[in-house]
């Protein structure tokens, strides 16, 4: 449920509110909304009496959230949400700028890393990607650099600013992983990994969660509840594509999800076309419609020399055609009133 108090009602109300829900063996989320306070009451209050709250002086009225995740929903807070990305150049996703995040699919080595996060900075991105801990179909593939490609990322960060988002890939790697980088990405196969979504909630940086690959939309929100529920708010929802009977593609790429998502939840919704469709010359034209969908950001893969990635060559770009592709997303992003 959530109480929604009355306009210019105190902070000693609000107080009285908490004190009753903790009370109840329950957790509150405060929300501070431009015109009112609203007390989120998280953890199964299916059997607790809302009328105690209506009584309380300074609440106006509780409403039942009536979705299964409460926390992501638009029942809980209307305004979208606007997740800083960290680093130093205020890059963010979920206000009126798309935040674009490019990078290669794995840290490969130092020089690399740090020249690509130079030249997809100079094309206009905001964050930079790239795997040290690679989760591979196969366990004879490559598997990323590990601590040593999370110092390439940080020193990359040093140079240029750009926020770092890369993948952890279990509970033992959060502390060490939200140590080096700005974002926790949590990958498309572990998106039903509860007890890692948890421990991803327990810290403060912001998470970006992929969709599973056969997940449905109410499961997507769901695990990102999961990390919510934890206390961690930060959190940036993506679209990869999911898996279909279609073979001209490596994933399928539903952008309608970004309108479904932004009528049901605050969070924002990246798009990433590379995974999402695998093949490099379709990830301009799936940018293009991503941010005509209202997508709140991309994340993409950009590599010097795609022909010879560690990984994901297949649907990396150049840094030139990143370069090209953003100012044609300036001009998609202007036209449905936004920046890029
Ligand atoms: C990646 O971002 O390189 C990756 C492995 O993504 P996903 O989890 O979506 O497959
Ligand atoms: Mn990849």
């Amino acid at each position: 449920m959530v109480v929604v108090m009355k306009q210019g009602s105190t902070q000693v109300q609000v107080d009285q509110v908490i004190k009753l829900v903790r009370e109840m063996g329950l957790k509150d989320h405060v929300i501070v909304g431009t015109e009112r306070t609203v007390v989120a009451v998280i953890g199964d209050d299916r059997h607790k009496d809302r009328s105690v709250f209506e009584t309380l002086d300074g609440v106006d009225n509780v409403v039942p959230i009536l979705a299964p995740y409460k926390m992501a929903s638009v029942e809980v807070k209307k305004e979208r949400s606007v997740v800083q990305l960290g680093g130093t150049l205020g890059g963010s996703v979920g206000g009126k700028r798309v935040g674009v995040i490019a990078g290669p699919c794995s840290v490969e080595d130092r020089s690399k890393i740090i020249e690509i996060a130079h030249m997809v900075k100079e094309g206009g991105a905001v964050g930079l990607r790239g795997g040290a801990f690679k989760p591979r179909t196969s366990p004879y593939a490559f598997q990323g650099l590990a601590e040593k490609g999370l110092q390439y990322l940080a020193e990359a960060r040093e140079q240029t600013g750009l926020a770092i988002v890369t993948e952890v890939m279990s509970i033992d790697q959060v502390a060490l992983v939200a140590d080096y980088s700005d974002v926790l990405q949590i990958g498309a196969r572990n998106m039903q990994n509860y007890n890692l979504l948890s421990k991803v909630g327990e810290q403060n940086k912001p998470v970006m969660l992929k969709r599973g690959l056969c997940a449905t939309l109410e499961e997507f929100l769901l695990a990102a509840e999961y990390i919510m529920a934890r206390g961690n708010v930060n959190v940036i929802l993506c679209e990869r594509g999911v898996r279909t009977f279609e073979e001209y593609v490596r994933n399928t790429l539903p952008l309608a999800v970004v309108p479904a998502i932004h009528r049901v939840s605050h969070l924002p919704v990246v798009v990433d076309p590379s995974h999402g469709t695998g093949k490099r010359y379709l990830v301009d034209p799936m940018c293009r419609a991503a941010v005509a969908a209202g997508a709140d950001g991309l994340i993409l893969e950009v590599h010097q020399d795609p022909e010879h990635a560690l990984t994901d060559g297949a649907q990396s770009i150049t840094p030139t055609q990143f370069a090209d592709m953003m100012k044609v997303i300036r001009r998609v992003a202007a036209a449905v009133d936004r920046e890029a």
